[in-house]
């Protein structure tokens, strides 16, 4: 029957290793955390086991691009899934929960700050939720390194849905993030299954050089295929996408910087193999769905081994060889572990921002709470001269307080407040009959029309007036531009920041610095091991990393750089030989011709394996097989 799904739906002939694992813990009733790498396959794992069963699936994902996505794919599939997120203007949320309860959804996607809304609680009380399931649950742990506070609240929603049988999912839990996934979901029967986290035909590359540049070129020009090069600076993406084009390689660059449209369009040209090489920061890659990239290039060092493991990991799905090449020095060193003052600077200037962020949004003390912003860090940081990085992070501490939420950038809906009251507006609405119909219904649909600028939702609007969203917009911009009788602020793209507080004076504002210094130091920590990570080249690196992530593994992979060199190592007495012999041949056959044979020619001869050559010249003339003279090589017979 799950299998039957599987194909019906998804078209697969067969469930993936430890899929069938998980799934049977799931309809067992089994409370699971799912283990298993980056692109694994673990949405299948609990949306077949959905489909299977009356109800709908609840589901906690942290990032709105990443819910999208999986509805987007689901509703292709013809499979109802809904999301519902923060920044969703209340009249959308509660049509979108509406048709949860009334009509066939198997898949309600939310995100974690969304649960606790009123709004939320009424109406997830009137679903019949079958199971509830946390994706990238590492999100719940201190311990982790992506932490996110609102995460805690999530076991609160059992209370409503009843003891449901809930799934977390991840890809990469040490074991302290395992447990502790597994205490703050409160797991009954928990059963944690991991299917591993051996990348078999992942190729771990570790490379110290100077020159990443000439590293990155080549690796580009020997490695066929589509490949991601990840950066940590938004501007360097783009220079190093036009260095790539300068030398024949068709390279785009990606970040969070380029709007939604130009985002999905670069995208979509890498998925479609008319772009070989995307060089992006780590915006790029989460939902991300391309089983043939054939290499990872880590220009820069990740601050985690947790963040390499994942991004690397995007190479290779197909199951075909695959490679993932970190480049370091000691400067990317010096600059990670700076990097650990400007994501956690010091208390007091969090308390500074959390006041500024006040004052530039021109709200005094004790106002403010439950409103909703449009907030651009890079103004607000410059109007103040501040760091913009450390200011972000500055942002997202308050946040973890819960004193507000920072959203990712995201549709900030449409406004529209009229500015003329009823009796002028009465005016138009007898003199001219479309617009008044036009006008009722927008009153009829949104209330406080006439006191605040009102998130409105156009597409909603042409839906209920048999209007089609442009009709509707072109209205609104007449009742704007001639008549002079709205405001009205098409969407925009942007990040937002929710006030959930009023504006507290100083005193009041409470951090808890002790949580805040223990993840500090978690940070600094996982700095730590990424470093010791690139350092040690005598240990298997699927070994270390799977030992980083509390599992033993039972081999080495043989084909990570440490293994190849190995390997190279312990053959190099056998391989000289074989050279040996080769440059032999190559001179007397030379000889043969009556050419005589220079250093060069041999350099030449030797191509990439120069250095074992010249090894296996340095012998021969050392044992005196061969004699210099005038510059030319003599074979001694
Ligand atoms: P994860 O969340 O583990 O990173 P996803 O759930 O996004 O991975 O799945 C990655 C890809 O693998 C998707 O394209 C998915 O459709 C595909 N996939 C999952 N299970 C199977 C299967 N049994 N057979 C074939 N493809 C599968
Ligand atoms: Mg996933």
């Amino acid at each position: 029957m799950l299998n039957e799904i599987l194909e019906r739906y998804w078209g697969y002939k067969s469930f993936r290793e430890g899929q069938e694992e998980i799934i049977s813990s799931i309809t067992a009733g089994c409370d699971t955390l799912a283990l298993m790498p980056t692109g694994g396959g673990k949405s299948i794992c609990f949306q077949v086991p959905a489909m299977a069963r009356e109800g709908t699936c609840l589901v906690v994902s942290p990032l709105i691009a990443l819910m999208k996505d999986q509805v987007q794919r689901l509703n292709s599939l013809g499979i109802g899934a809904v999301a519902v997120y923060s920044g969703m203007s209340y009249r959308q949320i509660d049509a979108a929960l509406d048709n949860v309860i009334y009509g066939d959804y198997k898949f309600l996607y939310v995100s974690p700050e969304r649960l606790r809304s009123q709004l939320f609680m009424a109406r997830v009380a009137k679903m019949n939720i079958n199971y509830l399931v946390v994706d990238e649950a590492h999100c719940i742990s201190q311990w982790g390194y992506d932490f996110r506070p609102s995460y805690l609240q999530i076991c609160e929603i059992k209370k409503i849905i009843g003891d449901v049988t809930t799934v977390a999912l991840t890809a990469t839990a040490t074991k302290e993030v395992a447990e502790d996934i597994v205490h703050k979901l409160a797991f009954k029967n928990p059963k944690i299954i991991s299917t591993g986290f051996e990348r078999k035909n992942l190729s771990y590359v570790v490379r110290k050089t100077e020159n990443k540049f000439g590293n990155l070129l080549r690796i580009c020009n020997n490695i066929n295929g589509s490949g991601i090069v990840y950066m940590r600076e938004r501007k360097k993406c783009e220079e190093i996408a036009k260095f790539l084009n300068a030398n024949g390689i068709r390279a785009d660059f990606y970040h969070a910087g380029l709007s939604g449209r130009e985002r999905s369009e670069k995208q979509n040209l890498w998925q479609k193999n008319d772009v070989r090489v995307i060089v992006a920061t780590n915006a790029f890659g989460m939902g991300i769905d391309k089983a043939d990239v054939r290499f990872v290039l880590h220009f820069d060092l990740p601050e985690s081994l947790e963040a390499y493991f994942q991004e690397a990991g995007r190479a290779g799905r197909d199951g075909k060889r695959a490679y993932a090449t970190l480049l370091w020095n000691e400067n990317d060193i010096r600059r990670l572990r700076l990097i650990h003052s400007v994501n956690f600077p010091e208390t007091d200037f969090i308390r500074d921002i959390y006041q500024k962020v006040f004052l530039y949004l021109k709200i005094p003390y004790e106002e403010g709470g439950n409103s909703i912003h449009l907030f651009d860090v890079y103004n607000f940081a410059r109007s103040f001269s501040l760091n913009v990085t450390k200011t972000y992070y500055a942002i997202k501490h308050i946040e973890e307080q819960g004193y507000w939420e920072f959203t990712d950038e995201l549709d900030n809906p449409s406004r529209l407040l009229f500015t003329v009251n009823r009796d002028e507006l009465y005016d138009l609405q007898l003199k001219n009959v479309t617009l008044d119909t036009f006008i009722k219904a927008v009153m009829r649909i949104y209330t406080g029309l006439f006191s605040k600028l009102t998130p409105i939702d156009e597409e909603y609007i042409a839906k209920l007036t048999l209007d089609s969203a442009d009709g509707v917009k072109s209205k609104l911009k007449e009742l704007a531009d001639v008549y002079h009788v709205v405001k009205y602020i098409p969407q925009k793209r942007g990040t937002f920041i929710i006030l959930k507080n009023e504006r507290l004076v100083e005193p009041n504002l409470r951090i808890d610095e002790e949580g805040y210094l223990f993840r500090k130091k978690l940070f600094a920590e996982r700095i730590e091991s990424i470093i010791s990570y690139v350092k040690n080249s005598s240990e298997c690196r699927s070994r270390q990393l799977i030992h980083y992530f509390s599992q033993q593994a039972e081999h080495d992979c043989g084909i990570c750089d440490v293994c190849i060199d190995k390997r190279n190592r312990d053959n190099y007495p056998a391989e000289l030989e074989r050279a040996a012999g080769n440059i032999a041949a190559f001179i007397t056959e030379r000889q043969g011709r009556g050419e005589t044979t220079t250093l060069e020619d041999v350099a030449t001869f030797a191509a990439d394996n120069r250095k074992l050559y010249i090894d296996a010249l340095r012998a021969l003339i050392d044992t005196g097989k061969i004699l210099i003279c005038n510059e030319s090589l003599k074979l001694r017979v």
